[in-house]
């Protein structure tokens, strides 16, 4: 099956130790068991030290240090495996990230906002309803019951076609969406688990009513609710399952309009760290995510 992407998928590089939010610092680094079965075979050199550093408690993954760093995390920020050993011996989830997939009709890949250099590509490229093939992937099944590219496209040509008020406007209206009360979300923020206890300061902040002048900070948050959708909404299993990921979607693009106000955020860096800061916090948990899913 061909495996397609947004047309700006192909600039992203990782900017390793340049990067100021390295990915290898905070989260813990699960093993796939091919990935495991080649350290066990190593022996000894730097092979030695990948093994020490496993921890098999539960799923396998490695020990973080202090700090919360990844133990092969070197002090310039580089990966000790890669210039060790090459590439090859990454483990899945150090491979792909910052990617993730959508197995539709079509099979697509996308880059995760959570990574700063991804964030600040997504919200400096306009072309965000094209895609382009960059591959073919295997063992997937198009039998699926809905067309989640079909209706995000309807969703991208209003985003495309109109004025960003107008736009939300017609998408609100056109989908039922409710946006609810502050304080229900609030509660709902309040209830989640943080990896840093200052974001959740941030977002209890939050206010609807708290948006950027129009056409300030507009198409960086296009981009990122387009972004949104992309992620979210495309792997729906049916027109009510599509309107509750899309509800959640327009949650996180109030959040960022409120966090632009509270910041005082203008320009792409600015709005970008804002971006990549509600990602890491609420899309790479599950349990957060679903929170807010209702
Ligand atoms: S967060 Fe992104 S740019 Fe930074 S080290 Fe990870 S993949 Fe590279």
């Amino acid at each position: 099956m061909k495996l397609y992407a947004p047309t700006y998928y192909k600039r992203f590089q990782c900017i390793a130790d340049r990067c100021e939010h390295s990915c290898c610092i905070g989260w813990e680094i699960d093993i796939d068991e091919e990935t495991l079965q080649k350290y066990q075979a190593l022996q000894g050199g730097y092979g030695s030290v990948i093994k020490e550093s496993i921890s098999m408690d539960d799923t396998p993954h490695f020990q973080l240090c202090a700090g919360e760093r990844c133990p092969h995390l070197d002090e310039r920020g580089l990966c000790k495996i890669i210039l060790g050993l090459g590439e090859d011996y990454l483990c899945d989830i150090c491979r792909e990230h910052p990617r993730f997939y959508n197995f539709t009709k079509v099979a697509e890949v996308g880059l995760g906002m959570s990574c700063p250099e991804a964030a600040r590509l997504i919200l400096s490229s306009p072309d965000f309803a094209q895609t382009e093939e960059v591959g073919e992937v295997t063992d997937v099944t198009d039998d699926v019951p809905f067309d989640g590219c079909a209706a995000r496209a309807d969703l991208y040509a209003i985003l495309e076609n109109n004025d960003y008020a107008s736009a939300l406007d017609t998408i609100y209206h056109v989908y039922s969406i409710d946006a609810g009360e502050d304080e229900h979300w609030l509660e709902i923020l309040n209830s989640l688990e943080y990896l840093d206890a200052d974001h959740k300061e941030l977002f209890l902040r939050y206010s609807s009513m708290r948006r950027p002048e129009s056409g300030e900070t507009d198409e960086y948050q296009k981009r990122f609710l387009a972004y949104l959708i992309y992620r979210h909404c495309t792997e729906a299993i049916h027109d009510e399952d599509f309107c509750t990921r899309l509800s959640f979607c327009l949650f996180c693009e109030r959040l960022l309009a409120s966090l632009i106000c509270t910041q005082g955020a203008r320009s792409l860096q600015e709005v970008a760290a804002l971006a990549s800061m509600i990602s890491e916090e609420i899309e790479y948990s599950e349990e957060n995510t679903w929170a807010l899913m209702g």
